[in-house]
């Protein structure tokens, strides 16, 4: 089956997308599934949502299995089946990987381990997902792929979560250099529809929650630390790009927005955009994450790279697809 889409001819392949009932793992899913592939989602539904991909469930193309990627056997009967691997699932975020590190360690190493091993037993090219957070305290701006990467102790579970995305990129490098095709893709800060409406992991999900129920927007400290907000079709359109050019094989790409927007700036264009009457408060460090908190100030990509060799650059201007955003948390509510 070929469809063409524009002018881009896009062979329909079977595509494995680990944790693709999550956040960006579901809009993936869905820009896959309009591209025509077959998909293949395994998820545990442990932060991914039935409902993110429940309008994609029947579909002949669609196949489900709620299950864990550390399961071997079954890892290993869909990837040798399909063309390619989209490998999205981990334990994300700093509350489940401090509540639970030993949890979070084994399905970041060990999972994507798996991924990877069956990837070479089978030769499927795979794109494997990083984080900004790779980087850890680095105070570098804007951060280069190839910039240091700056610890806390490992007394401290929240670096671990750092550690085992690094481990995951020294393994998907280690076998890009066996010749098995492989891309990272570090993503900064991506919001959008999906997100945790509880405000869990993202500080815009958080922020229109509190815009429409009338509460106070809570921003820590000054609110001039800087994040740059990347919408969720960004950053699936720089996933899909990591994986299709061909240059792109073995080497890691910052995927986000170079705008940098200082919090206390987000919070007023959120109540604003709502419309809400709530008012915007300022919260210590300390009293938001506890005394030994330490927060990166500045988060800015260099997106260089990504630029010049995938051809991307992110297109939604923040208002945009905050509104989308809020469009989608009023119909929820
Ligand atoms: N933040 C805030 N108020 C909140 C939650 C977060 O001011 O209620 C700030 C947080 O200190 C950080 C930024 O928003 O500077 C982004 O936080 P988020 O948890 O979205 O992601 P991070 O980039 O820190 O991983």
């Amino acid at each position: 089956m070929i469809f063409i889409a524009k002018w881009v001819k896009i062979i329909a392949m079977k595509i494995l997308v680990t944790g693709g009932a999550g956040y960006i793992g579901s809009h993936l899913v869905d820009a896959l599934m309009a591209q025509g592939h077959e998909l293949y989602v395994v998820d545990n539904l442990s932060t991914g949502k039935i409902d993110n991909i429940r309008h994609h469930l029947g579909e002949e193309r669609f196949h489900f299995v709620n299950d864990s990627i550390l399961n071997e056997t079954l890892m290993e009967r869909i990837i040798e089946q399909v063309d390619f691997i989209y490998h999205l699932a981990a334990v994300v975020g700093v509350k489940y990987v401090v509540e639970d590190p030993l949890r979070a360690i084994l399905t970041n190493v060990r999972g994507t381990e798996t991924v990877l091993e069956l990837a070479f037993k089978h030769w499927k090219k795979t794109v494997i997902a990083s984080s900004s957070e790779i980087h850890g305290k680095s105070t570098e701006v804007p951060l280069s792929e190839d910039g240091d990467r700056i610890l806390g102790p490992t007394s401290v579970a929240r670096w671990s979560y750092s550690d085992a995305k690094a481990i995951d990129e020294y393994f998907a490098l280690a076998y890009s250099k066996r010749g098995l095709p492989v891309v990272i893709v570090r993503y900064f800060n991506s919001y959008g529809p999906r997100l945790d409406p509880t405000g869990y992991g993202s500080v815009i999900a958080k922020f229109i929650g509190q815009a429409l129920r009338g509460e106070p927007l809570t921003v820590y400290s000054d609110g001039k630390q800087t994040r740059c907000f990347t919408y969720i079709d960004d950053t699936v359109r720089g996933t899909i790009l990591a994986a299709t050019v061909r240059e792109a094989e073995g080497q890691v790409f910052n995927i986000g927005s170079s705008r940098e927007t200082p919090i206390l700036e987000l919070a007023q264009l959120i109540k604003n955009l709502v419309g809400s009457p709530s008012e915007i408060i300022h919260v210590p460090y300390e009293e938001a994450y506890g005394a030994d908190f330490e927060e990166t100030r500045r988060r800015v990509p260099d997106v260089s790279k990504a630029e010049r060799v995938l051809g991307f650059k992110a297109e939604v201007p923040l208002e945009e697809g905050l509104r989308r955003t809020i469009d989608w948390f009023r119909k929820l509510s």
